[in-house]
């Protein structure tokens, strides 16, 4: 668990100095950007309270003792975790249901730790149930609410929880983790995808995957634009064989087409790709406003440019 979190280390630090100093909150409130690490430390925090020789790590468990084996596994008992996005899991009845298994006896004897994550998601009558737990706390029940906006929750249950603040990932962090788990196909932009990404993790996989489109698409739109018949014919087929991402792929080619008429230098490959963006501004409401087919429609537009 430890080694996948970046950074926050202060935070995690002050975790770590109140539960040997048995002065751990029992209800805490983590607040800070989707997608920088805030469920990771709430697991982390976790394997703390669990482990039986938590004094041994500077921070995290030990990862030896019986405890920190079966939470690592993924089988210790007394640790729930529900995702307030997901409605069905996160429904009253199962609230509920948690909510009084919490207050039984511990499975393993020890801490019970619950982490509700995108808290502020949990609907109002879901929220009643769970503050009502927090104002009887058990000695040995903790609760770990992450949220991204914590003004979306009912003051009742902020006023019972304890805050920590959590910051966006710095630029250097991201390229670190990038870095060590290989996340970017060849040829992509580091840099972009950090810019896009903007101090969160969230969304890399979609970004990279925007991002091998974008220059995929490039690619063929210059090839085009030099007179590569063949290739503006297949690219037509393939275009319009997708129809649900079709007009998405329009606007990427709009983009692209743009960035081409702003910098081409040489008058007439300008006048070409202003050309192409002109039909490819006409293209969206012939296909979908008009119904026209639109592999034949794409394919006489791209040709016409040459
Ligand atoms: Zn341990």
């Amino acid at each position: 668990m430890t080694d996948q979190i970046v950074g926050h280390y202060a935070q995690r630090k002050s975790l770590r100095q109140l539960l040997a100093s048995e002065r751990l909150p029992h209800s805490m409130l983590f607040v800070g950007n989707a997608g920088i690490g805030k469920k990771l430390v709430a697991l982390e925090l976790a394997q703390m309270l669990f482990c039986e020789d938590n004094n041994r790590a500077e921070i995290g468990g030990c990862g030896e003792c019986s405890k920190c084996k079966l939470f690592e596994s993924g089988s210790i008992a007394d640790l729930y975790q529900i995702d307030c996005l997901d409605k069905e899991a996160a429904n009253v009845a199962q609230i509920r249901q948690l909510l009084q298994t919490v207050n039984l006896k511990a499975f393993h004897g020890g801490a019970r730790v619950t982490v509700l994550d995108n808290a502020e998601h949990l609907s109002v009558q879901s929220s009643n149930i769970l503050l009502k737990t927090l104002e009887e706390p058990r000695g040995d029940s903790y609760f770990i609410l992450i949220v991204e906006n914590p003004a979306k929750l009912p003051d009742t249950i902020l006023s019972r929880c304890q805050r920590w603040f959590f910051s966006p990932l710095s630029n250097d962090q991201i390229r670190d983790v990038i870095d060590r788990k290989n996340l970017l196909p060849e040829g992509v932009s580091i840099q972009d995808v950090i810019t896009l990404l903007d101090g969160s993790l969230q969304g890399v996989s979609s970004i990279v995957d925007k991002l091998d489109r974008f220059s995929n698409f490039k690619d063929r739109v210059n090839k085009i634009l030099a007179g590569d018949k063949l290739n503006a014919l297949e690219f037509a087929k393939e275009l319009s064989s997708d129809r649900e991402s079709l007009r998405e792929s329009l606007h990427l080619m709009r983009m692209i087409v743009r960035e081409r008429v702003l910098n081409e230098t040489d008058p007439k490959n300008r006048r070409s790709a202003a050309s192409l963006q002109a039909h490819l501004l006409e293209l969206d409401a012939l296909i979908f406003e008009r119904n026209i087919n639109a592999q034949y429609l794409l394919q006489s537009r791209l040709l016409n440019d040459l």
